[in-house]
């Protein structure tokens, strides 16, 4: 009997489930364990989301589970009755509702030869045993395993570095802005900072708005970018001949630039050509040397993730309709103090060389998953940490790991752990494509 554990039971672990189903065609007898401290596997952070406004970021077309079948879920959304065009940024609550239909689909489908086990509980640690790998739940149950693979995913936020600590005891500090529950958290008349103005910061707005908020609501970020807005329809063709074996930030952004002023020449868009860039991102980040990628880090980071992470239009009109009704106003500047109050939380900002401050009720840390292993809590992570069994990457991005995600003997992981070493890991098109390879790699024992 094979035995794989997978922890993790979010669209990353779910996936890989579904594929070591699939792909067992040898009818091995198989058992896998899931291991996910949610109550529903395939939903995880992203897919968890309670309110129809939070959408997803990428075209219904692209979101396939399966890298052979571009529009499964596409189809899959028109047979469960969803009239949509494969350009539709649909709930992201409907694409958990996939994952976990293919999961009972897969199983019904190779029922004799696979035994699934769905262990609601966390993971605390794994060791290496006589032959195989032993995972201990926090339950106090054992589980012996050929292979393990660690599909953490998102992690909260990191705390804000230095200054007073006091702020996080407070009840108007919300850490978990994934929180499907955190809008009827929150009074409606609250003055509300959120820190961070990525696409988690786009839904918080949503989701306050959505439940009626009318308290002015402030989103403070280093740069006062926000995600750019998706626009379709736009196509340019691939440049990978120039880039291929390019070793130097500056030699790339020069690349780039110049596809970037014949797009607008063409008639074509810049969002085409940072899209035509998505194929050979992996294989461009993996080739620069370590100080190239820390340039990249320093100068290029915000820029990229601005444009690369795109929102979709129905989010943009209503955070216009805010901005322009005078309820959203975004802040540029960099947090150092957050202190209780006696009618609040004063939090200290600097833009340029001045200090500002802000009293609110509300401060909620929407500056995404913490990827600094060396500083999460978790009891998993700092006992895997402690036996060496993983290192934090040199960018402290996710961990160091084979561009195939092995981390040692029979230890995996996927999706999000991958960024240091493939920069472009999170997303469902790269982990789809994990998900099945790796999936093979297990089966055949490797
Ligand atoms: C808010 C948000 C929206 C996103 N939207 C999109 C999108 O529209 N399209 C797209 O392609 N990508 C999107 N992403 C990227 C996203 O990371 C991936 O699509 C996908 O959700 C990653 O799944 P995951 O399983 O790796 O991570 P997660 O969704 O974070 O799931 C990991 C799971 O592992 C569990 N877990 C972790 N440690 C343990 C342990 N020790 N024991 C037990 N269980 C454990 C957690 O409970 C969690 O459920 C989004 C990400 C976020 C955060």
């Amino acid at each position: 009997m094979h035995t794989i554990t997978i922890i993790g039971g979010g669209a990353s672990g779910t996936l890989l489930a579904i594929q070591l189903i699939r792909l067992n065609q040898q009818q091995q007898p198989l058992t896998i364990h899931l291991v996910e401290s949610r109550p529903q596997p395939g939903r995880g952070v992203a897919y968890s989301a309670a309110s129809l406004t939070h959408r997803l970021n990428v075209p219904a077309g692209k979101m396939s589970a399966f890298p052979q079948e571009p529009q499964h879920f596409h189809r899959w959304l028109l047979s469960r009755g969803h009239a949509l065009e494969a350009d539709a940024f649909v709930p992201r609550r409907w694409y958990g509702d996939y994952l976990a239909a293919l999961l009972e689909e897969s199983l019904a489908g190779n029922a004799a030869a696979v035994t699934l086990q769905l262990h609601e509980d966390e993971a605390v640690d794994v060791s290496h045993a006589t032959g195989g790998l032993v995972v201990q739940l926090a339950s106090g149950q054992q589980l012996p395993s050929d292979q393990v693979v660690l599909a953490f995913g998102n992690f909260l936020p990191p705390y804000l570095r230095g200054g007073s600590q006091e702020y996080r005891s407070h009840p108007g500090y919300q850490h978990n802005p994934w929180d499907p529950q955190l809008a009827d958290k929150i009074p409606v008349g609250a003055r509300v900072l959120i820190i961070g103005m990525g696409l988690t910061a786009v839904d918080t707005i949503l989701s306050l708005h959505e439940a009626g908020h009318r308290g002015l609501i402030h989103a403070i970020s280093t740069h006062g970018w926000a995600p750019a807005v998706h626009e379709l329809g736009h196509s340019y063709p691939s440049f990978s001949a120039e880039l291929a074996g390019k070793t130097s930030v500056r030699e790339l952004l020069r690349i780039v630039r110049r596809h970037l002023a014949l797009a607008q020449q063409s008639g074509s868009n810049w969002r085409a050509v940072v899209d035509a860039l998505r194929p050979d991102t992996q294989a461009l980040w993996q080739g620069l040397p370590l100080v190239e990628k820390r340039r990249f880090m320093r100068h290029l980071r915000r820029i990229w993730d601005v444009s690369r992470h795109r929102m979709p239009a129905e989010c943009a009109a209503v955070l216009a309709e805010l901005e322009a009704a005078g309820q959203l106003q975004r802040l540029t500047g960099r947090i150092n103090n957050i202190e209780p109050a006696a009618d609040g939380l004063q939090v200290s900002y600097r833009r340029h060389d001045d200090q500002h401050s802000l009293t609110v009720d509300v401060l909620i840390n929407c500056t995404g998953s913490e990827s600094d292993f060396a500083r999460l809590e978790q009891p998993l992570v700092r006992n895997l940490l402690a036996k060496g069994l993983i290192q934090p990457d040199a960018l402290r991005l996710g961990l160091q790991a084979g561009p195939d995600g092995q981390l040692g003997p029979r230890l995996y992981t996927l999706g999000t752990a991958l960024k240091g070493v493939l920069w472009e890991s999170t997303a469902m098109p790269e982990i789809r494509s994990q998900a099945q390879q790796l999936a093979a790699r297990l089966l055949a024992g490797e």
